[in-house]
């Protein structure tokens, strides 16, 4: 016969905190904290199979059910020497519900159940009657709320009429009779909706409680909550049933929630608020305003009303040595929920205590130094993700501010700097080394050059995926994006923020992780990259198997990524060289040549300033490996746009115009996805990647002979589906290298590789690692080529998607692993097969992304490569991949 019920209580119970499956986790570790013989009022758990049951036979319970609840009830009953409807002895109860991870849609808590107009007046005898009238009250607003599904509005509007007509401002205020007599317009009001009475029968109202609480499984708001949490709908959840205590009982009474340390800072004091004469969730109901915990928080925060501390210093001691006990014992930071009753402390739950990174980080190395936990244990306790918090600036907490506009949090830090509303502008004001905020009413490709130059992005219109959101959060810049009470004319250079008419030039700050706007200039906080987060690193790092690297276009970003800790660069696409201002004309001019010694004269234009970019990345890296991916773009990107820019490239050129503007429109793609690009292009026009490698070459050889070290290279070929297009372009690179020798008397070594960004290049891994010394799965383009969806185009689609259950994950994020991850581990396979020891690493957004990174590690990959942002960020994921550890949830 299966035990459905486990009850808790002086100092010893039927269950334990190892019991979160059958128990949810408030029920398992209130049976925890009883047999740590701490003050837990007693009661009993119901379990989630309960709830399973429920569900498989049509809401309706085992029928040894009811025997084992009776029996439990009996038991608690002697324990608090009273009886669930007994008017003498009234027995009081809790109903709870609690899940195996705590999850918001289920049902709220119903206190002080067993109350009826008898039992009442038994309370109000046996202790006080305002007090007695205040539970009652309380008791049949909570119900008729909570199970009963009426509106809390129209009880709050009863109160609130009968306060105003007594003259009360507090509830506090109001006196026994005003109490009763608020119960009794609170019945009629039940009465009058439900065209029912609220129900009198104890037992009744015990079954109802738990029926909603086990009904609330299945909750709307409950469903989409463990959709989007990969929670499964057989764990179901608990329901605890717990003798009441009271923190309404007077000024010795009192009700509170505390963290063991500080949950924003990692402060190790007992961090916390409560109220005096007040129960359950008044603490957290912003009914009145509750205060500190300990006397250091409330002197910190000049507050005038006394602390627990002060207040009750007594309960404040025993607190504190549980806080304790159970740090120990759970070897975590702890949010507990606990009640005075007439100066005698009760334990009303734990759970590991939610935090910031900032505090994640600090209390992780601090219970490592305590001796609480081990180093693969701190590591595993960070959520990877939640680092990006650490990585940029924030605002002065204590700065004044004036918020003038909202939009998305759509890349996170703070950035103040002065308007500028185009990419020019932008580029413009960055020169003269002042820091600029890019606004715009959406960006596009053209804008990424001012997006560099700036210090954040505001754009007006566009989502958490927009292009502004994706290039912002990709580079490592602040970015709110759809803030869309801003007007912006770009033309004359003003936007409008409801009442505030800004210009360019004008300061404004803005806050990537809340959205906000700020007018003039927000004092910022810079990210500490030392102290406990980089012990937290080094620890991460002695773990970790897979190497990160970054993806790095610039010199700049090539520090800013090693300063995180990058080991090398994954990816360095050589376009964005292409598009800068003072070259765009001669390439351009390359582009549009009809002759291949034109196109040679324009690329010799280029050549020394591409070698010079790259020598600035390879001075930046310090004899670290680099990847240079080849151009890569179908040309139509850099074509000219309009006349004027047509007129340039002909004045360079010495061309006709109306001859390029035949040309620009001749080359246009029609798909530029999959088009005339990448190592196409290389096969039409080999002299763009013999300059190219050539720039690459030689820069390496003038760094080494400036005394730098030598540089790890390895040159990248976009875009191979077939080893015969690879083995075309190995022919035309080496022999640039043969030619470099001659001239130079050596060369420096280098590797020859390829993206895997096509399905058919991921099958043929075998053969194209013939020729192949290294792979980077471009996972990116592999991943709309595998599925068929364009990245740009998927933004709404794919949250449609998201929103309506067809995908858990959105695979631009996290690698599809049925579908390109299968991919890359065929490649992966077949590639070694014939190349032992062929290097492998993958270079797409998925390198930083946590649970992708562990599909790398699990995959047998050398490194991921991620933006510089993210280095951090995937230092610890792949030490956690390592340990492939179970991270500390509830
Ligand atoms: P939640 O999951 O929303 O935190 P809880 O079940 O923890 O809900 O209940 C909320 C609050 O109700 C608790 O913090 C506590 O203050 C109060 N509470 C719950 N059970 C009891 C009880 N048996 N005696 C006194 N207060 C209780
Ligand atoms: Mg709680
Ligand atoms: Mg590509």
């Amino acid at each position: 016969m299966a035990k459905w019920v486990y009850s808790f209580g002086d100092g010893k119970a039927e269950g334990n905190a190892g019991m979160k499956d059958l128990l949810g986790g408030k029920g398992a570790n209130l049976a925890e904290m009883s047999n740590l013989g701490l003050p837990v009022p007693p009661g009993f758990s119901i379990t989630t199979e309960v709830c399973s049951y429920f569900y498989e036979r049509g809401n309706s319970y085992p029928t040894d059910l009811k025997p084992a609840i009776d029996s439990a009830l009996t038991t608690i009953g002697a324990r608090a020497n009273a009886t669930l409807g007994d008017p003498n002895r009234p027995l009081l109860v809790s109903v709870r519900s609690g899940a195996r991870v705590s999850m918001p849609g289920m049902m709220d808590t119903v206190l002080n159940l067993g109350l009826n107009a008898q039992t009442t007046e038994g309370l109000a005898k046996l202790t006080e009657p305002r007090f007695a009238y205040d539970s009652y009250r309380r008791f049949i607003q909570m119900y008729s709320a909570v199970v009963l599904g009426l509106e809390h509005s129209f009880f709050e509007e009863i109160l609130d009429t009968e306060k105003e007509l007594k003259g009360a401002e507090l509830d506090t205020d109001l006196g026994a009779d005003d109490l009763r007599n608020i119960a009794s317009l609170f019945k009629d009001c039940v009465r009058e909706k439900l065209g029912r009475p609220f129900p009198e029968d104890v037992h009744e109202q015990l079954w109802g409680a738990i029926g909603a609480v086990f009904g609330s499984w299945q909750s709307p708001r409950a469903k989409t909550y463990r959709r989007l949490h990969d929670i499964p709908e057989e764990w179901g959840t608990a329901v605890t049933v717990q003798t009441m205590v009271f923190g309404n009982r007077g000024a010795t009474s009192a009700t509170g929630v505390a963290f063991t340390r500080d949950p924003a800072t990692g402060e190790k004091l007992l961090y916390g608020e409560f109220l005096i004469n007040a129960q359950g969730e008044d603490v957290v109901a912003g009914i009145r305003t509750p205060q500190p915990i300990s006397k250091v928080v409330r002197e910190r925060q000049s507050g005038k009303r006394p602390s627990l501390e002060e207040a009750m210093p007594q309960t404040f001691t025993e607190l504190q040595a549980i806080c304790a006990k159970l740090e120990v014992h759970y070897r975590d930071m702890q949010d507990l929920e606990f009640t005075v009753q007439e100066g005698k402390l009760f334990m009303l739950q734990t759970r590991s205590g939610k935090r910031t990174a900032e505090a994640a980080v600090k209390i992780a190395v601090d219970m490592e130094r305590e001796g609480l936990i081990d180093k693969k244990v701190a590591v595993g306790r960070i959520e990877p993700a939640a680092l990006d918090q650490l990585l940029h600036p924030t605002l002065d907490p204590d700065a004044e501010k004036e918020l003038i506009a909202m939009g998305l949090a759509a890349s996170p830090g703070a950035a103040t700097g002065e308007i500028a509303f185009t990419a020019d502008e932008a580029e413009k004001v960055a020169a003269e080394r002042r820091d600029v905020i890019l606004v715009r009413t959406e960006t596009s490709p053209e804008d990424i050059h001012g997006m560099h130059a700036a210090r954040g992005i505001l754009t007006a219109r566009g989502g958490m995926t927009s292009h502004a959101a994706v290039v912002a959060r990709g580079m490592g810049r602040p970015c709110v994006s759809g803030a869309g009470m801003i007007k912006i004319d770009a033309k004359n250079g003003v936007m409008t923020a409801g009442k505030h008419t800004l210009k360019r030039g004008d300061v404004i700050t803005i806050d990537g992780a809340t959205g906000s706007v700020y007018n003039g200039r927000v004092g910022l906080r810079q990210p500490e990259l030392t102290g406990d987060f980089g012990v937290l690193m080094a620890w991460a790092d002695a773990i970790r198997r897979l190497k990160v690297r970054t993806n790095a276009d610039t010199p700049d970003d090539a520090s800013t990524a090693r300063k995180f800790g990058a080991e090398g660069i994954g990816l360095c696409r050589t376009e964005h060289m292409f598009f800068d201002n003072d070259r765009i004309v001669a390439v351009r001019q390359m582009i549009l040549a009809d002759a291949e010694s034109d196109r040679k004269a324009a690329l010799a234009k280029l050549l020394p300033m591409q070698r010079q970019d790259f020598e600035g990345i390879f001075r930046a890296m310090e004899g670290l490996p680099v990847t240079i991916r080849l151009l890569d773009p179908p040309l139509h990107e850099f074509l000219p746009q309009d006349d004027e820019e047509i007129a340039a490239v002909a004045r360079a050129a010495g061309g006709d115009p109306a001859k390029l503007r035949a040309r620009a429109i001749a080359l246009h793609e029609a798909n530029p996805m999959l088009g005339h690009r990448g190592v196409r292009l290389g096969i039409t026009y080999p002299e763009i990647y013999e300059m190219q490698a050539r720039a690459i070459l030689e820069a390496a050889l003038n760094v080494e002979k400036a005394g730098g070290k030598p540089v790890q290279l390895e040159i990248m070929v976009p875009l191979v589906a077939w080893k015969a297009e690879l083995d075309r372009m190995k022919e035309r690179i080496d022999a640039v290298a043969a030619q470099i020798r001659k001239e130079r008397g050596r060369i420096p070594d280098y590797l020859l590789g390829t993206m895997i960004e096509l399905p058919r290049a991921a099958l043929q891994a075998g053969e194209i690692a013939k020729t192949a010394q290294f792979f980077s799965f471009g996972t990116n383009d592999l991943t709309q080529t595998t599925i068929g969806i364009s990245r740009d185009d998927a933004g709404m689609f794919l949250m449609d998607y998201l929103n309506k259950g067809v995908l858990t994950r959105d695979p631009f994020v996290t690698i599809d692993t049925e579908g390109v991850g299968e991919l890359v581990r065929i490649a992966a396979e077949r590639g070694r097969r014939s190349r032992p020891g062929l290097k492998l690493g993958i270079c797409g957004e998925h390198g930083g992304d946590p649970d992708s990174i562990r599909f790398c590690h699990d995959s047998g990959l050398d490194y991921v490569s991620c933006s510089p942002f993210r280095v951090p960020v995937a230092r610890l994921a792949a030490a956690q991949a390592a340990l492939a550890s179970v991270k500390n949830i509830d």
